[in-house]
């Protein structure tokens, strides 16, 4: 097995447990090795700090995924560490749906699973993980029996890894437009061609945070997706409630979401631009007691911060002038990119513009069955927040 060593005047990240080496994080090197393979890494003067896959055509160049010498890292290897996942996810009580993997906070870097009932999406997102597909399936089938596994590697990250987008079964094929039941509501998930895995797990324990501020109320939801904040609104008791969302497909889905758990006489859904729409409604002055806002990432790129920033921050003064005094702003931002300090303060700079003060009611995070490692900061990027608007 190859041997890298770290350069010397690097910090301390990785020996303190980040699993990312950077390629200028590396000197010299014993050994050869292919792309996709597991090598060791050793400090700059010979201690050894763990092992890893290495990709020379990434700019992570190595992602570890054990700290210990003498582990083998075969397919029992992967079979172990899924069946530690899903014991953690079952003590801490997300069982029938769950991220069962969260790559680097399950020390399976780059590896995604989510589990929807009998049915696993798998996403493998850098060339190492990649080449354990079939353990990492066989893994699955053991400890599961699963209905049905799906591979959604139809993303662009994966092209900085060298590897092609590509989606399709790794089990029997099966009937990938799926029902999921998420606190006591039914939703209908297309695994094959839903958005990223197909829902949205990270926000289920954040979709009842809206329960009693939604009460009663006229509720506007842009960027809706199949509607699941939508849906839960009027479970929560929601007068009625305007879902909005780019995507025509999200709205077929948000509309066949309502009508399943009976809610199509509350819950509408239009296929818009929210920007657009927003600002229009704004200069006309149309109020609603509950506005939420759960947009995309804006920027997937440390370069681009600002690009996000400029978009949360518009959207949120287009959500907080829709907002009547009194009533509520449900805003999200899913990108790691932008840290939670940032976030409150661009919403802090929003109401500033539109001159409205805000009152906290909840704030939160991403659902447990996604884990934050303290020592890899970036396992940290869902920020949900509620406001009073006064
Ligand atoms: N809250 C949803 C997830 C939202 S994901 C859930 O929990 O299920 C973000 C959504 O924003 C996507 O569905 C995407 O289609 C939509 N979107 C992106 N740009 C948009 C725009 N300009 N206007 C409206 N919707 C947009």
């Amino acid at each position: 097995m190859a041997k890298f060593f770290l350069r010397k005047k690097i910090g301390d990240r990785v020996v303190n447990g980040h699993p990312w080496v950077f390629s200028n994080e590396l000197g010299d090197h014993e050994g050869s090795f292919e792309a996709g393979d597991i090598v060791e890494v050793y400090s700059y003067n010979g201690s050894f700090v763990g092992k890893g896959y290495i990709n020379p055509a990434s700019q992570i160049r190595i992602r570890l995924v054990s700290r210990q010498k003498d582990e083998a890292i075969d397919d029992q290897f992967f079979y172990d560490r899924i069946s530690a996942a899903w014991e953690y996810r079952k003590q801490i009580g997300y069982v029938e749906n769950c991220r069962l993997i969260f790559g680097e906070a399950d020390e399976l870097p780059a590896l995604i699973i989510d589990k929807f009932n009998d049915y696993f999406v798998i996403q493998t997102l850098a060339l190492g993980i990649d080449k354990w597909k079939s353990a990492i399936v066989s893994a699955l089938k053991k400890i599961f029996q699963p209905k049905g596994i799906y591979e959604r590697n139809d993303v662009p990250v994966r092209e900085l890894e060298g590897l092609p987008q590509q989606k399709g079964f790794l089990s029997a094929p099966f009937d990938t437009n799926i029902i999921l039941h998420e606190n006591g509501l039914k939703f209908h998930v297309d695994i094959e061609n839903g958005q990223k895995t197909g829902y949205f797990l990270d926000q289920q324990d954040n979709r009842r945070a809206i329960q009693h501020v939604v009460s009663g109320a006229n509720v506007l939801e842009a960027f809706c997706y199949t509607g699941t904040f939508s849906i839960h609104a009027a479970h929560y008791g929601a007068k009625s409630v305007l879902g909005l969302d780019i995507s025509e497909n999200a709205v077929a889905t948000a509309r066949k979401n309502a009508v399943l758990n009976g809610f199509e006489s509350i819950c509408s859904f239009n296929a818009v631009n929210a920007f657009d729409v927003l600002k229009q409604w704004g200069k006309e002055g149309k109020k609603f007691d509950v506005v939420m806002l759960d947009p995309p990432a804006f920027t997937k790129s440390r370069e681009n911060i600002q690009k996000a920033i400029t978009g949360y921050k518009e959207i949120n003064l287009r959500g907080i002038k829709l907002t009547r005094p009194g009533g509520f702003l449900v805003t999200a931002s899913c990108t790691n990119l932008v840290n939670p300090e940032l976030f409150l303060k661009t919403i802090d700079m929003a109401a500033k513009d539109a001159r409205r003060k805000l009152r906290q009611v909840t704030w939160q995070t991403q659902a447990a069955d996604h884990p934050i490692l303290w020592h890899v900061p970036n396992t940290q990027y869902l920020k949900f927040l509620i406001v009073q608007v006064l």
